[in-house]
């Protein structure tokens, strides 16, 4: 089924409903296209502005101190850092050019606007027009939210070949214990010795390398937490 594709999978966390109205328009025109930006991190938006200032140069473009770039000609081509609605989840750039060529009146009925006449490119939903900053951050947190969530058990469960049914029992503890020796190994965390523990962690490692010789169980106590921390124990 025709549908939007990212380009940039870390772009790819947008409203859901702004994503399946632009699938039903993909659908209804017989068409795929390719949104290249959706959702846009601060640090992300920097590099776009820096690469629309840097694309406006020969056309007078010039940037604000709040980061937005402009045309002498009074058009803003890039938002001020954090203002953008791509940072609000709820904005789409799809470059196609069936998309470009499609017209307010034409979208309308998909609930679809493409708010600024000269980015034929920018999409947004109806229902979004003239919403308050608050409602966006709602918005942005709410499609953020679970974004960079870590593994669930179930997850860590079809990842490791192990029944995915969601309960910690010995299996899925055992390979638990399995991957997070593995992973101390390639993050160079499985130490050997209290040594090397004080050498990596501690910033004077010398006040303490005297406590590791001096004080009886140092050496013990401080393993044992590496060991249990690893998974060894
Ligand atoms: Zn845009």
């Amino acid at each position: 089924m025709p549908s939007v594709k990212f380009k940039y999978q870390d772009e790819r966390f947008v409203y859901q409903k702004l994503i399946d109205q632009v699938n039903i328009l993909c659908v209804a025109k017989g068409k795929d296209c390719l949104c290249t930006s959706g959702y846009r991190s601060l640090e992300k938006q920097k590099i776009i502005n820096s690469q629309s200032l840097a694309q406006r140069k020969n056309q007078g473009g010039y940037q604000k101190a709040d980061g937005s770039v402009w045309t002498s000609d009074g058009k803003c081509w890039a938002a001020a850092y954090g203002k953008s609605n791509h940072c609000y989840c709820i904005a789409m750039d799809i470059t196609d050019s069936w998309f470009q060529a499609l017209t307010n009146a034409e979208i309308k009925k998909y609930g679809l606007v493409k708010p600024m006449s000269y980015e034929p490119w920018h999409v947004q939903l109806l229902e979004h027009q003239g919403i308050s900053l608050s409602q966006k951050e709602a918005i942005r947190n709410s499609v953020l939210k679970g974004a960079d969530k870590g593994m669930d058990v179930k997850e860590f469960q079809a990842m490791s070949g192990l029944k995915a049914d969601g309960i910690v029992g010995p299996a899925t503890k055992a390979k638990a214990k399995e991957m997070l020796q593995c992973c101390q190994e390639i993050l160079g965390n499985d130490f050997k010795t209290s040594e090397e523990v004080i050498r990596a962690c501690m910033s004077s490692p010398e006040d303490w390398l005297v406590l590791n010789k001096m004080v009886s169980h140092f050496k013990d106590y401080t393993m044992n937490i590496v060991k249990r921390m690893g998974g060894k124990l």
